[in-house]
Order: structure tokens, then C-alpha cells, then sequence
């Protein structure tokens, strides 16, 4: 495996970082995850837009200009050999404070540190979008907007991690997250939806949650097709009532959850509306779809 290292390609055994790097030390920096159908980046300049809004957030200053992103990321593709034919990959950007001393004062950290990886995106398996996943309610709550705001990307995940510790104890696909109100929220690395009585519910930006790109993708796919939607707070008595659900993130795209907390979600199978915004995402991701090289 090839690894972009601040301003060079190297091998995987040589991409190393310094123990003293504030990313290391104390989560100090932002990522993002991207993906390729085949050899072609899906919505690339969204996500790095979100890069940049995230480490706007954190004063971090990306040292690569906007210009070389593209090219970057495809060199990344073409090294390692995948995006290419019939695969598609899965890109990750990580730009860490870099190393400084030890102390919290990101000004000991002159250079960031920038790391680019890429490896193939083998698809889901098909029993999971057949049958549905499951989903715990975890006991660990979403971040505080106010204290670390899930808006941003970072690289400290600590906070979804424990959630997804849960999962792991529960014999789950993954957690579900409330706020400190004890709204939904979101999983520990999707966003979550559900169908009551023919309308499409999400969790709004301000309960806490990540601006997924996905998510945006298809509630602007459920505008066009005309089904009702509509984003906003929700207690967990929701789920009990919800027909359907589903989660979303750049690498599943749609995928249905079919149980909580061990409960069948509506009749336990995965529902029409679900099945259908998958469809049109299949058919309309071609529009966001950046052609193939460096361009
Ligand atoms: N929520 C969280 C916490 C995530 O980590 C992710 C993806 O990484 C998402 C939601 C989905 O975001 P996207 O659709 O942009 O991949």
C-alpha cells in the first residue's frame, strides 16, 4: 500500500508519524472519507468542503492547496491499484495538528501533518441489504454541540467509539446515539432515518449530528420523487412507531435497519420506501460522479 505523507507518496512500512504528533496525543485534527465508483469520485469537492469547514472549526490550516486535492486523490487511487475496472475505492484524508511538544497549545505544532490512504471498497454484503441490520440504543450520549460539536470531523472519536463498544457488547451492527435531551441523533459513523406512516423523519443538524453528505443526497432525492420528509427532533418512542429505518453513510449509501434493541422495526423486513430511495440512489449518483483522472 502507497501512503501520501504530507508531500510524498511512500510505502505503508515508512508511513509513519511522530509519537510526539498532537493527533496522537491528544486527537488533535479533523479526516474525512471519501469514495469511488470505479474509477470516479463521488461528490469529491463536498467532502472536501467539509474538510475544510472542519478544520476551519479547529483553526487548523490545510497545507495543500484546494487545486492539488483532485490529482492527490487520484494518484492515491492509481498507485494502489484500485478504483479502477470494475472496484471501487475508499479514500481517507486525515490532517493532523502535527508534532509540537507536549502542551495543548496547537502553536507548538508548526506543520500539520497530512496523510492520504487508499484501499479497495469491496461491497456489502448482500444478506445485510436482504435482511436489515440491527441497532442498540446506546447508553453513551452524543457530544454536546456545545463542547465538541459533531458538526466537525475529527479525528477524536472517543465519543463513537464507546457508543460502538456497545454494539459490540450487544451483538449489533452498530448504536444509535440520543443527545442530552434525549433526541435521536445518529450512529457511531451513519446517519439515521425513518419512515412513520408514509413520511421520511430525520434527525435535524442542530439535535447533534454530522452533516452527512449522503443524507443530503437523499433527502434532496426524496424532494425530487415527491415523498414527504421532513428533519427534526425525536424522542425514542419514535422507533416503537416507525414503519422503517435506515442508515446512511458514503460507503453503505442506504442500508435498512429491521431490528432495535432487539425489536422488529415495522412488519421486521426492509420496508418500500427504503428499497426505492436506494433505486434512485443508484440511478442519480452518476449526476455527482467526477470523471475519471486528475481533472
Ligand atoms: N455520522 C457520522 C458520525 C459519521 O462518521 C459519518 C460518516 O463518516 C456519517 C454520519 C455519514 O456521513 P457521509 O454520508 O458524509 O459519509
Amino acid at each position: 500500500m502507497w501512503v501520501f505523507l504530507n508531500d510524498r507518496f511512500v510505502r505503508k512500512e515508512k508511513a509513519v508519524v511522530s509519537v510526539f504528533d498532537h493527533g496522537f496525543l491528544y486527537g488533535d485534527g479533523v479526516y474525512e472519507t471519501l469514495r469511488s465508483y470505479e474509477e470516479r469520485l463521488f461528490m469529491r469537492d463536498r467532502h472536501l468542503s467539509r474538510l475544510r469547514r472542519s478544520a476551519e472549526a479547529i483553526g487548523l490550516q490545510i497545507p495543500i492547496p484546494e487545486e492539488q486535492w483532485p490529482s492527490l486523490l487520484h494518484e492515491a487511487m492509481r498507485r494502489n491499484e484500485v478504483g479502477t475496472g470494475r472496484s471501487d475505492a475508499y479514500l481517507r484524508i486525515t490532517i493532523s495538528r502535527g508534532e509540537g511538544d507536549i502542551g495543548l497549545d496547537p502553536g507548538l505544532c508548526p506543520n500539520p501533518t497530512v496523510v492520504i490512504m487508499a484501499k479497495a471498497l469491496p461491497p456489502y454484503p448482500r444478506s445485510l441489504r436482504e435482511q436489515g441490520v440491527s441497532l442498540t440504543v446506546a447508553k453513551t450520549k452524543r457530544n454536546l454541540p456545545e463542547a465538541l460539536s459533531p458538526h466537525i470531523k475529527a479525528t477524536n472519536f472517543l465519543n463513537n467509539i464507546l457508543a460502538k463498544r456497545e454494539s459490540i457488547a450487544a451483538g449489533t451492527f452498530d448504536s444509535l446515539l440520543l443527545n442530552w435531551r434525549n433526541e435521536l441523533t445518529e450512529c457511531t459513523i451513519s446517519n439515521c432515518f425513518f419512515v412513520t406512516k408514509g413520511v421520511l423523519k430525520t434527525p435535524a443538524l442542530d439535535c447533534g449530528i454530522l452533516d452527512g453528505i449522503t443524507r443530503g443526497f437523499v433527502l434532496t432525492l426524496a424532494g425530487e420523487a415527491g415523498l414527504p420528509s421532513e428533519e427534526g427532533a425525536y424522542g425514542i418512542d419514535v422507533l416503537a412507531q416507525a414503519d422503517e429505518c435506515f442508515v446512511t453513510n458514503t460507503s453503505m449509501e442506504i442500508m435498512p435497519v429491521t431490528r432495535i434493541d432487539g425489536h422488529p422495526v415495522g412488519n421486521g423486513r426492509p420496508g418500500p420506501i427504503t428499497s426505492r430511495l436506494h433505486s434512485l440512489f443508484i440511478s442519480n449518483r452518476v449526476r455527482f460522479l467526477e470523471p475519471p483522472g486528475h481533472s
